[in-house]
């Protein structure tokens, strides 16, 4: 099949190329923790490309944890709709994450970073681990952070959980011949394709939106063949490749994704709005709101302004876990992108981990509440939301 052109038919076709000619509607799931050797000597080149990094040409997978046809089959589809020439499938967003961190690090051990990052990553970086030194920066001081001694550039927009909006290809710009790692998993390749705007790596947590049923942990990196090839080679020696079983659930949310992006964005736009009207909540952030997107990024860098928000809840970390403990439609737990509302409080959860003063300055408080909208009808969420709000305004009552 010629290769189409628009988003919407390649989320519902990617990965899928070959199924007329295997007679089959769904992707086979292969399971097989190693494979019959149907040939030693096709299977000792297949071995040796796949120990290089590469595809194993000759055919023969040979052992799991080197390759998958079903993982390979997702990765395949990734890569189309990111418009990158490969994907490595990771066992979580962090595997991949590190995985490239790792391979950075064999080129220089400085990353420079912007500040808010998943607090995950943030921490990663600044304990050093892999022998890495961060250089924390502002998107516009990249150029003057970077030394000869850096390999990555690592930026993450929108951030979270401020929502942040950061310019990707002015950042690009400024890293010259240094690769720019973005994390897409707030965007989503239906929102933005930070490849286009000169990426070299895109990494995603697919437990979020790619996955979006609140079902499957995975990560996965997009980026050109060369870097892929080094991702392969650390996913083979750590071992922590993506599971088949996941490969397919994340294959099987896929062409539903545009849709389930799109309609959370608009439930959310729609909620933002109710927010700002109430009054009962301060510091509200989402690039939807006016003043957010002073470089113009909506429209351009990213389609729509994504389905993410946070805000404060007067009267502090007390009537902020009030507020969020008395919602009953919204679903009280970390993580994001799901058919379902989550919602979390960053300080005490995800970004615990993270320099107090950072958070600080980045509006990150103990009364912020991230929302991630989901696909219920929202005045159903409008409802349970204004009544959590209300609720948290009441003193205690013992
Ligand atoms: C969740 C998340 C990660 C980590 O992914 P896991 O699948 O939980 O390992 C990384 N980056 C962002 C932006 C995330 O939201």
């Amino acid at each position: 099949m010629k290769r189409p052109s628009r988003l919407r038919t390649r989320a519902v076709h990617a990965g899928r190329e070959d199924f007329n000619k295997l007679g089959v509607h769904a992707p086979p799931i292969d399971l097989s923790s190693t494979y019959p050797v149907q040939d030693l000597e096709r299977a000792r080149k297949s071995f040796a490309d796949l120990a290089s990094g590469g595809m194993p040409a000759d055919g023969e997978p040979i052992y799991a944890r080197l390759h998958n046809p079903t993982v390979a089959r997702y990765e395949d589809a990734i890569a189309d709709l990111e418009g990158a020439e490969a994907a490595v499938g990771f066992a979580s967003g962090m595997a991949a994450i590190s995985a490239c961190l790792m391979v950075a690090a064999q080129d220089g051990p400085e990353v420079v970073a912007v500040r808010p990052l998943y607090g995950g990553t943030d921490h990663m970086l600044d304990e050093g681990m892999f022998g890495i030194e961060v250089k924390w920066t502002e998107p516009d001081q990249i150029a003057a952070a970077i030394s000869k001694r850096t390999s990555l550039v690592v930026l993450e927009t929108p951030a979270n959980p401020n929502l942040d909006l950061v310019d990707i290809a002015d950042v690009v710009r400024q890293a010259g011949k240094v690769p720019v790692m973005v994390d897409n998993t707030f965007a989503t390749p239906i929102l933005q394709n930070p490849i286009e705007l000169g990426a070299r790596i895109v990494v995603h947590s697919g437990t979020k939106f790619l996955g979006g049923h609140g079902d499957v942990v995975a990560g996965i990196v997009a980026a050109d063949e060369q870097w892929c090839a080094r991702l392969r080679r650390v996913r083979i020696a750590t071992g922590g490749i993506l599971h088949p079983l996941a490969a397919y659930l994340l294959h099987r949310g896929l062409p539903t994704l545009p849709l389930r992006v799109l309609s959370q964005q608009e439930s959310a736009v729609d909620i933002v709005e109710r927010l700002a009207a109430s009054g009962l909540v301060e510091n509200l952030r989402h690039p939807s709101m006016p003043g957010s997107d002073p470089k113009g990024l909506i429209g351009t860098q990213m389609a729509g302004p994504g389905s993410l928000l946070a805000f404060d809840v007067p009267g502090g970390y007390d009537a902020a876990a009030r507020a969020m403990m008395s919602l009953e439609c919204m679903t009280k737990a970390v993580s994001l992108g799901s058919v379902d509302t989550l919602v979390q409080h960053p300080a005490a959860l995800t970004h615990s981990s993270v320099d107090p003063e950072a958070l600080a300055k980045h509006g990150i408080t103990q009364s912020t509440l991230r929302l991630s909208i989901g696909l219920e009808d929202v005045q159903d969420l409008w409802e349970d939301l204004e009544r959590a709000l209300v609720t948290a305004r009441e003193p205690v009552s013992l």
